[in-house]
């Protein structure tokens, strides 16, 4: 089922997680471990991110370094597949330009179309790790929105190859990404809510945010996008924290900022589990008083710590 149904459909705020697919080496059964224990909060769908490839230098016999390609995560599509034959729950994959040409985004929608899969959350994606800049793959997309209207000739029927005959439309839902304080790259608050409303205007059905810990960002970026007419639901990212080194490595890779209240109370704890109690309490009251304002979902950002968000599910 598509996530805009679930929420056209639902007169309550609704539950959803993210997932990273586990590195590899370390087989499913780590990521059903992750999930077992949310499972019981039936959550509407579960996002599973993508993870492009990678230079890295690996060091050879004779002591001279290689440069090598890995993907340290692979396997998104195949794991939505999974999860949704183990816990019939349905998933969205991540999708991103970075690291794909045209041909291979058709190629991983046809797969995901056979696999049963309604959803994308479609992405540009970061500046790959020896980039300074994003650079699209030759032949790849440069925006969100350029992956989205691809999608969106899919869902019409329309292929790459234009002379298919008898081609099946495929029924995407498409989800996009909102930053509440601003994408980085964006040289003010404007002009990313314009290209917002671009991807919104080319079809996306909904966005989602990214993570955040003041939800004023959040009311006042709703707040924003209803004035320029992007009525689609948007959904906040929610993440818990739970170690001080959190309170540096949270603002530099994501470009957010921590309210002081949250970030002192980590500041004075004695050690990681403290952080993890006030980084728990914190998500729950977050989550109370977003839940209390109506959002369409709540969607957590699990990442490494399943359990703290299943604390504060129970609780809700
Ligand atoms: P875009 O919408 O393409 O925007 C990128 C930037 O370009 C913005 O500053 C925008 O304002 C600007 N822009 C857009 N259109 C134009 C235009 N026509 N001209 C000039 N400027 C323009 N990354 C991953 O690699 N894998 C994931 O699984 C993943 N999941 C994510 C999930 C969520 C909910 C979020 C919020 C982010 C996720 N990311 C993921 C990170 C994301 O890929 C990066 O934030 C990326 O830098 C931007 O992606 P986007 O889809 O927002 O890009």
């Amino acid at each position: 089922m598509k996530v805009i149904d679930h929420i056209n459909h639902s007169d309550q705020t609704l539950i959803s997680f993210e997932i990273l697919p586990p590195l590899k080496g370390k087989g499913i059964h780590s990521l059903y471990q992750h999930l077992d224990p949310l499972m019981e909060f039936k959550p509407a769908f579960i996002n599973v991110t993508y993870h492009r490839s990678e230079h890295v230098f690996k060091k050879k016999a004779d002591g001279t370094f290689e440069k090598v390609v890995v993907r340290k995560r692979p396997g998104t599509e195949s794991i939505c597949a999974a999860i949704m034959n183990k816990y019939n729950v349905d998933t969205v994959p991540h999708l991103i330009c970075g690291g794909f040409s045209v041909n291979e985004t058709e190629d991983a929608l046809i797969n995901l179309n056979y696999l049963g899969i309604d959803n994308v959350l479609v992405l540009r994606g970061d500046a790959a790790k020896n980039e300074t800049s994003f650079e699209p793959e030759p032949g790849g997309h440069e925006y969100a929105l350029d992956l989205l209207n691809q999608v969106k000739n899919l869902n019409a029927g329309v292929y790459l190859e234009g002379d298919l005959k008898n081609s099946i439309q495929t029924k995407f839902c498409i989800g996009v990404a909102g930053y509440p304080e601003k994408h980085f790259e964006s040289p003010n608050m404007d002009s990313d809510l314009r290209h917002l409303k671009a991807k919104v205007d080319a079809g996306a059905d909904y966005i989602v945010t990214q993570m955040f810990f003041d939800n004023s960002k959040y009311f006042a970026f709703v707040n924003a996008c209803r004035e320029i007419g992007i009525t689609v639901p948007i959904i906040p990212g929610l993440k818990p924290v739970y170690t001080r080194k959190q309170m540096t490595i949270l603002p530099k890779t994501f470009h957010i900022d921590l309210p002081a209240d949250l970030s002192n109370e980590m500041a004075i704890c004695k050690n990681d589990v403290d952080v993890e109690t006030v980084g728990t309490e914190w998500l729950l009251q977050q989550s109370k008083e977003l839940k209390k304002a109506g959002v369409p979902v709540l969607h957590y950002y699990t990442l490494g710590r399943p359990q703290i968000v299943a604390d504060v599910v129970k609780e809700l």
